[in-house]
């Protein structure tokens, strides 16, 4: 892959794993770190609409996907993305969606492992271990170290901003 063959995947949260999926399948040698210790997900369940569903069909998740959460019609009576007999939306829980992404990639992070510095490739790691890799991603979510370390000058989303959303059915 282009001269990539060793990548570092910071995180392994649904980012994190389907890149290091990915990569894998590309013949990448990936190592994912995750700084929780017991690798727990932020949050419950979560909503994966046609998009996301998408994305898995061509990875060839989604029938595990099915199979793990619960498929829904939907708000707003959308039609499924994916066609006739496809749910509109699947409801999953974090952590089984996390599992079925690590079982399909057989991804397995280093758990309470972080990032201190990023130096080109270089990287050192939280236990003070300096690794070289060909390829570093940052999937380590919103306030991303990564970033932080490899673009400092990088705006940084303020923990004040809040979004709030939500729909409702017309009758
Ligand atoms: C309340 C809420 C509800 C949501 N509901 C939905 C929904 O219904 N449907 C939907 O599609 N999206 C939803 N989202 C958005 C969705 O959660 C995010 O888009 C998604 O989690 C982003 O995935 P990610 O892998 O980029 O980051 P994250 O899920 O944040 O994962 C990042 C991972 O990196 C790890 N990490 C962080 N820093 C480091 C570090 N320095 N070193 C190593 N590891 C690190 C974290 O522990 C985590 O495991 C919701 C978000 C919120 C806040």
């Amino acid at each position: 892959m282009n001269g990539i063959r060793t990548a570092l995947v910071v995180g392994a949260g649904p980012a994190g794993l389907t890149s290091a999926l990915a990569l894998r399948r590309a013949g990448v040698e990936v190592t994912v770190i995750e700084r929780t210790p017991d690798w727990a997900a932020v949050g419950f369940a979560f909503t994966l609409q046609g998009p996301a569903l998408r994305v898995l069909q061509r990875l060839g998740l989604l029938e595990a996907v099915l199979r793990a959460g619960h498929g829904g019609a939907g708000p707003m009576g959308r039609p499924p993305l994916l066609g006739p007999g496809f749910p509109v939306s699947v409801g999953i829980k974090r952590p089984v969606f996390n599992a079925v992404l690590a079982e399909a990639g057989d991804i397995r992070p280093r758990l309470g492992a972080g990032i201190t510095a990023v130096d080109g490739t270089e990287v050192t790691l939280t236990d003070g271990s300096i690794d070289r890799y060909d390829l570093v991603i940052g999937a380590d979510g919103l306030n991303s170290t990564v970033r932080r370390l490899a673009f400092p000058a990088a705006l940084v989303l303020q923990r004040r901003v809040v979004s709030y959303g939500g729909s409702s059915r017309l009758r």
